[in-house]
């Protein structure tokens, strides 16, 4: 399969082809289809899988139909992964002018703020980190946001931010698409997906 027979517009597909990426990978290959049609996604995947790509990409396609700031927002577990995340929105939708704001703890909460000021379409944190965001940073919100995706969701219920994501879910439209990708499925994930999820089409990489 070629990224063109997904799907996904010309401009990307050639940003796929700078990064090295020929074709999409079984993850990919089997989630953007169902992405472009509107559907919620739970992704059974590892690192290693391409799942980044499986939820960058039809972000990216929505987002250039219909550019607004903080359009999606990528919850993850650690500050390593919320920034290789955002290296790969930045990489793919460089030449589309995708801005993306990385707000995750241990770093100063104003240079964040002055990030988010910035109003960029993508906020990928921690969160616990963004959930202080949105009780501290003025003029900071995520009411008109499209996209939810929580990665690595196994791990980011280990590492206890059930709270924060609770605060998060009522701090967000209902009317959103959501992903969910975890490498197992326990019953504390499955949990969070009944809560987050709507009709889920299910694939596994
Ligand atoms: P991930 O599983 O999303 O962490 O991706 C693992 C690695 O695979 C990253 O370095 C990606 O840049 C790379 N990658 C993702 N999709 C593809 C693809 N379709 N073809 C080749 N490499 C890819």
């Amino acid at each position: 399969k070629s990224f063109e027979s997904l799907g996904i517009c010309q401009e990307l597909v050639e940003a796929c082809h700078n990064l090295g990426w020929q074709n999409p990978s079984k993850i990919q290959a089997e989630a953007i289809p169902h992405a472009l049609d509107g559907k919620d996604l739970i992704g059974l995947a590892q690192t290693g899988s391409g799942k980044t790509g499986a939820f960058t990409l039809p972000i990216l396609e929505a987002l250039l139909k219909a550019p607004q700031s903080f359009f999606a927002c990528v919850l993850s577990p650690t500050r390593e992964l919320a920034i290789q995340i955002s290296e790969q929105f930045e990489a793919l939708g460089s030449s589309i002018g995708v801005k993306c704001a990385v707000v995750v703890g241990g770093v100063d909460m104003m240079q964040q703020a002055i990030a988010l000021a910035k109003r960029p379409h993508i906020v990928v944190g921690t969160p616990g980190r963004l959930v202080d965001h949105l009780s501290n940073t003025k003029g900071f919100s995520l009411r008109t946001l499209k996209y939810l995706v929580l990665d690595e969701a196994d791990r980011l219920l280990n590492m206890d931010f059930e709270k924060a994501i609770n605060e998060i879910l009522n701090a967000i439209p209902r009317e959103r698409r959501t992903y969910l990708f975890s490498a197992t499925m326990t019953k504390k994930v499955h949990k969070l997906q009944r809560a987050c999820l709507r009709n889920p089409v299910k694939i596994e990489a």
